[in-house]
């Protein structure tokens, strides 16, 4: 394939990744292992969220994410990520610890204390996804703040080392202005500099809002094509 997408920043999101089934939040390994060698092939550099934030990016950066830390995150991604030498970061929501994804409709095991940390010290850097995994969408300024502060506390209480940033749960943020704003200085405030919502677009560098990163969204039940056209492009094409 001759090169043809846009220039800027992609940051890929994953959630599942099972050895065979496959939807909408579920790639199987074997799609995943494509996509990263494909990236590779098409001359992408994966990057971490440790060179974003001292700005030394590559010239055609990619950064992978995964969110919720899923058990399978551990167990089923890790080794080809591992094969293909490809970091990547997790975003944890911190009541869930160890838990299931309650908010699913079908809860998954989530990664506990030991094993995140053993992801931390193979390749993974962790972030932050709130604490208990709800839309800020729909949240007041006051609800996030103690969301935000309740999971800056746990990962301290839990002994975890994690990078200053954060996904926001389902993307969402709210739409009032001033509450948006609440919300980010709330995030400053406790040392956070870069968030990620979806929104499918490749980032323009220098990043226009270091707190409204786009990622792409990565779903099982597409072509590869369309994440080609995605990742060239983003959500215009
Ligand atoms: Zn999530």
């Amino acid at each position: 394939m001759i090169w043809f997408g846009r220039r800027g920043l992609r940051v890929l999101m994953y959630h599942k990744v099972s050895p065979v089934s496959e939807d909408e939040h579920t790639v199987n390994v074997a799609r995943l292992e494509r996509q990263l060698r494909w990236l590779r092939d098409e001359k992408f550099q994966f990057t971490t969220l440790a060179d974003l934030l001292r700005g030394v990016l590559p010239a055609r950066p990619v950064l992978v994410t995964f969110d919720d830390a899923y058990v399978n995150t551990l167990e089923v991604a890790r080794p080809v990520l591992r094969a293909l030498s490809v970091p990547a970061v997790v975003f944890v929501p911190t009541a869930f610890i160890g838990q299931t994804s309650a908010w699913d409709r079908d809860p998954q095991p989530l990664m506990d204390v030991g094993q995140l940390r053993a992801l931390a010290g193979d390749g993974f850097e962790l972030a932050l996804h709130s604490h208990r995994h709800e839309n800020f969408a729909g949240l007041t300024s006051a609800q996030i703040m103690a969301d935000v502060r309740e999971s800056m506390v746990t990962i301290r209480r839990l002994g975890l080392t994690t990078a200053p940033a954060f996904a926001y749960p389902y993307g969402g943020r709210p739409r009032d202005r001033r509450v948006r704003a609440t919300m980010q200085a709330v995030l400053r405030t406790c040392g956070v500099t870069l968030a990620f919502r979806v929104g499918n677009r490749v980032n323009a560098l220098p990043l226009a809002d270091p707190l409204e990163i786009q990622r792409l969204s990565i779903r099982g039940d597409e072509s590869f094509w369309a994440f080609q056209r995605k990742v060239a492009w983003g959500k215009f094409f």
